[in-house]
C-alpha cells in the first residue's frame, strides 16, 4: 500500500516540475513515507529524522516531511519533537501534498532568512551543530481519530479518490514497468486489537469500480501486464450503484459496510444488479482489460471470503491462482483476544474451500497460498504457540511472514493486554516457526521440479547484481546498472533517475554478466514463487524482462526454484 502510495505523491509532484534524485543527500526536499505496523518501522524514521536535523543545521533551505502512517498517528507532537520537519501529511490526505509543499518552500526561504540562529547554525566550523533552535515550516493535513469518515461525511468530495485519479501511467511518468498495484479499498473497520490501520487509514471505503477498470485500462494501454488489487481486506469489497454519490461530476468511494453472510451461503448477500461484488469486479476487470495478463490481489480476509469469488477465479484463466490470507495465531483463544472473528476450523474449512475449487495442479494451474502469524502476543502460552506451530504443518503455505508482538499506541492491546511474553520468548517462537516454515516452503516447492511453469521475467536476480556491482565497483568510473532502462535490482519498479542516460554495463561491455557472462534471471509464478535461470544465450535480457516466459523448474533450494528457460520447439 505504501508503495503506491509513493508512487501516486511522485506522479503528482513530478507532474508540477519536481525532479527526483536517487541520493537524499542531492536532494532540497526529502519526504518519508511511514509505517507504523511494528514498532521497528518508526524507529528507524526517528533516526534519519535525527540525522536531517543535522544536515538542515547546515542548510537551512532543506525541506523534510514524514507521510503516511507515522505522521497520522503521531500528529502535532512529531512536529514538537522533531522540528527539522516541515510537512506532516497523513495517509488519508496525501493528495494535499503538493499545496503543502509549495507553502513549506516559501516558508522555509523567510525562515532561513530572517532566522539568526540558523544563520550560524549553518557555518561549517561547527562541528555537530546544535538542531534545537530549528523551527518547522508547520504545514500539515491530518484526518485525526475523530474525523473517521461517518455516513454522512461518505457524502463530502473525497479528494484523495482525484490523487488515485490522476495517476501518471506512462513511462515518463516515473514508470512501473510491467507491474503494478491498483488500490480498490483504503482504510479498514475490522479492528484487530494489536493493529494500527484502522486509526492511521481510517475507515473503509470502496472506490467506483469505473475508476478501477479505467485505471487498469490505462496501465495496460502503457504496457502494464501484471496487475496487484489492493486493499487490507480485499475480499469484502463492494459498491453500491443506488446509493452512489456524485460530487463535482465525480463518483465518490463508499464507506465499507459489515460483511455477514448466512450460515452455510458462501456469496455476498448484497449482490445483485445494482451492486459489483468483489468477484463482480474481478470478472469486470478479467473481461475488459485482456492486456492484463496477470490479476492479483492482497490481502485476504479469512472470514466471509465467497464461493462465488473462488468461481470467478477458477472461470478465468488470468486470474492468478494466489492467496495471501493471514491466519495470524493457530490458537482459537488468541483469535479471539485478537479479534479476528473467527477460528482455526473456520479458518480451516476456508483454504479446504479453496483449495477444493482452484488447486488444480493436474492441469499446471495449483493454488498457492500464503500466510502471516504474530507471535507473542498478550498472554500467548506454549500451548498456543504450539497450535499455531501445527496450523502452519496443515496449512502448507509456499511462504508465511511471521511477526513479533509490537504493542501499537492507540490500538485496543496496548490498552487492555499486558504485553507480557519476554522477547526472549518471543525471539524463540519466531525462530522455531520460521524454522519450520522454511521447511514446508521447500518441501512446496520440490512439488514443482519437474514442471514447466509460466514466469514472469522481473530482471536480473540479487545474486549477478551484486556480482556486477563488485565488478562495476572495480572499474574506474563504474556506472549504475540498468536493464532496459531499469536498475538492475532483481526487482521491477524501482527506476533510478538518471539511469536512462547512464545505461551501460558494470564491466563496460553491453550488459550485465554473470558467471561466465551469462546473467541469471528471476521472475515469478503464477503463484508468486520466485524461479531463477540463466538468460539462454542470444536472447537479450532487455527483451526477456517484463514478459512472461516458459521455464522447466530442475531444482527446489529453500524459497525458490531453479530451472531453464524453455524456448518455443525445446
Ligand atoms: N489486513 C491484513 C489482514 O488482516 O490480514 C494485514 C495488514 S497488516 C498491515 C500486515 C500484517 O502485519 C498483519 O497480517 C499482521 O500479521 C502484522 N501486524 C499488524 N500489526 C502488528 C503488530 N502490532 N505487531 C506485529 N505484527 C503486526
Ligand atoms: Fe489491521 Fe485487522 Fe484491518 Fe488487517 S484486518 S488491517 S490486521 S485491523
Amino acid at each position: 500500500m505504501n508503495e503506491l502510495d509513493s508512487e501516486l505523491v511522485t506522479g503528482a509532484l513530478r507532474a508540477l516540475g519536481y525532479r527526483f534524485v536517487s541520493e537524499p543527500d542531492e536532494a532540497g526536499v526529502v519526504l518519508y513515507n511511514t509505517c507504523s505496523v511494528r514498532e521497528r518501522a518508526e524507529q528507524k524514521v526517528w533516526s534519519r529524522l535525527g540525522e536531517m536535523a543535522l544536515r538542515k543545521a547546515r542548510e537551512p533551505g532543506l525541506i523534510v516531511g514524514v507521510l503516511g502512517c507515522m505522521a497520522e498517528r503521531e500528529g502535532e507532537a512529531l512536529l514538537k519533537r522533531m522540528p527539522v520537519v516541515d510537512v506532516l501529511v497523513g495517509p488519508g490526505e496525501l493528495d494535499k501534498l503538493p499545496g503543502l509543499l509549495d507553502n513549506a518552500v516559501k516558508t522555509r526561504a523567510s525562515l532561513a532568512q530572517e532566522d539568526e540562529a540558523l544563520r550560524l547554525l549553518a557555518t561549517p566550523e561547527l562541528e555537530k551543530p546544535d538542531v534545537s533552535l530549528l523551527r518547522s515550516a508547520g504545514e500539515s493535513a491530518l484526518q485525526g481519530n475523530t474525523h473517521r469518515r461517518s455516513g454522512t461525511l461518505a457524502a463530502a468530495q473525497d479528494t484523495l479518490e482525484l490523487l488515485d485519479l490522476s495517476r501518471a501511467v506512462s513511462a515518463i511518468d516515473g514508470g512501473h514497468g510491467a507491474s503494478a498495484y491498483v488500490r480498490i479499498t483504503r482504510g479498514c473497520n475490522k479492528f484487530c486489537t494489536y493493529c494500527v490501520v484502522p486509526f492511521t487509514r481510517g475507515a473503509e471505503m470502496h472506490r467506483p469500480p469505473d475508476h478501477i477498470v479505467d485505471e487498469c485500462k490505462r496501465l495496460a494501454d502503457a504496457g502494464v501486464i501484471e496487475i496487484t488489487l489492493l486493499g487490507q481486506t480485499v475480499n469484502h469489497y463492494r459498491f453500491e450503484h443506488g446509493s452512489a454519490v456524485v460530487v463535482g461530476g465525480v463518483t465518490q468511494p463508499q464507506k465499507g459496510r459489515a460483511y455477514v453472510h448466512k450460515a452455510g451461503e458462501f456469496a455476498d448477500p448484497y449482490r445483485g444488479e445494482r451492486v459489483t461484488t468483489f468477484a463482480d469486479l474481478l470478472a469486470r476487470i478479467h473481461e475488459e482489460v485482456p492486456g492484463i495478463r496477470r490479476l492479483r490481489f492482497v490481502t485476504s480476509y479469512p472470514r466471509s471470503f465467497g464461493d462465488d469469488v473462488l468461481g470467478v477465479i477458477r472461470d478465468h484463466p488470468r486470474i492468478c491462482r494466489y492467496l495471501h490470507v493471514p491466519a495470524q495465531s493457530g490458537s482459537d483463544r488468541m483469535l479471539g483476544l485478537m479479534n479476528r472473528g473467527y477460528t482455526v476450523a473456520e479458518y480451516e474449512e476456508f483454504l479446504l474451500r479453496a483449495r477444493a475449487a482452484l488447486h488444480q495442479p493436474q492441469i499446471g494451474r495449483p493454488l498457492t497460498v500464503a500466510g502471516d502469524i504474530i507471535v507473542g502476543f498478550p498472554t500467548e502460552t506454549e500451548e498456543d504457540h504450539q497450535a499455531t506451530a501445527r496450523l502452519l504443518e496443515r496449512a502448507r503455505y509456499k511462504n508465511c511472514f511471521i511477526f513479533k508482538y509490537s504493542p501499537r499506541p492507540g490500538t485496543i492491546a496496548i490498552e487492555k493486554l499486558p504485553d507480557d511474553v519476554p522477547e526472549a520468548v518471543k525471539r524463540r517462537r519466531n525462530n522455531e516457526l520460521l524454522a519450520l516454515q522454511n521447511r514446508i516452503s521447500d518441501e512446496v516447492g520440490r512439488e514443482f521440479v519437474g514442471q514447466t511453469m509460466e514466469v514472469m521475467v522481473e530482471g536480473v536476480s540479487r545474486r549477478d547484481v551484486k556480482r556486477a556491482k563488485a565488478a562495476s565497483a572495480a572499474v574506474a568510473g563504474g556506472v549504475t546498472l540498468t536493464i532496459g532502462g531499469r536498475a538492475a535490482n532483481g526487482a521491477m519498479g524501482h527506476v533510478h533517475e538518471g539511469d536512462e542516460a547512464d545505461a551501460a554495463c558494470a564491466s563496460g561491455g553491453g550488459g550485465v554478466d554473470g558467471a561466465g557472462g551469462v546473467v541469471q534471471l528471476s521472475g515469478r509464478t503464477e503463484g508468486d514463487l520466485i524461479v531463477f535461470f540463466d538468460q539462454p544465450k542470444g536472447a537479450a535480457a532487455d527483451d526477456l524482462v517484463g514478459r512472461i516466459v516458459r521455464v522447466r523448474v530442475g531444482e527446489a533450494r529453500m524459497l525458490a526454484l531453479m530451472g531453464r528457460m524453455v524456448e518455443e520447439g525445446d
